[in-house]
């Protein structure tokens, strides 16, 4: 089984590093997908003023730990980010830092073509718009919960979705064509 793993807050929590850098309360939620929706139009070349929110972000809990299982299991990794391509040493770093198991990094934004090229069986996306790209391609995806999509999953739902059997449940699911059986509840 090969799983295509999305970077930025599916398993690194740099909305938090945003919020720093724009200088937003702590309780600040980012309700929308966008960086306009903060008062940034550049985001290009915002993020290339700001590569300390790649460096500085932390996993999200519990992310590790599972992907780290899913390994474990024989699930082949694919992390696959559309991070701009200056930031793939720095990506590379943070990965290895963090001690997430291995895998290839692909930087490329259209992950939908990725999860065709290398036949994955499912991926784990936050980004509502990546979601339904995908959804749309045929690919099977295990929505990240996130205030502005529709959160389905949680990796640190202990006893739903953050442990072993929980996510395995779910990839389950999705493989079989029934995620509905084990599809965890919006929160
Ligand atoms: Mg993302």
């Amino acid at each position: 089984m090969r799983v295509g793993v999305d970077l930025c807050n599916t398993v690194a929590d740099v909305n938090a590093c945003i919020k720093a850098a724009l200088g937003l309360p702590e309780g600040y939620t980012f309700r929308e997908y966008s960086m306009r929706a903060v008062g940034v139009r550049d985001k290009v070349g915002w993020f290339r003023k700001h590569p300390e929110v790649f460096v500085e972000a932390l996993p999200l809990p519990g992310a590790v730990e599972t992907l780290e299982k899913l390994a474990a299991c024989g699930v082949e990794i694919w992390y696959v980010t559309s991070r701009p391509v200056w930031a793939r040493e720095i990506t590379r770093d943070w990965l290895k830092k963090w001690s997430f198991p291995k895998g290839e990094l692909i930087m490329e934004a259209d992950k939908a073509r990725v999860y065709e090229n290398l036949g994955l069986d499912l991926f784990f996306e936050d980004a509502p718009g990546e979601i339904e790209r995908l959804e749309r391609a045929g690919a099977r995806v295990v929505a990240v919960a996130q205030p502005y999509n529709r959160g389905a999953f949680r990796w640190d739902d202990t006893g739903r979705g953050g442990d072993l059997l929980g996510v395995l449940l779910h990839c389950a699911g999705m493989l079989s064509g029934v995620p509905q059986a084990v599809l965890l509840p919006v929160r």
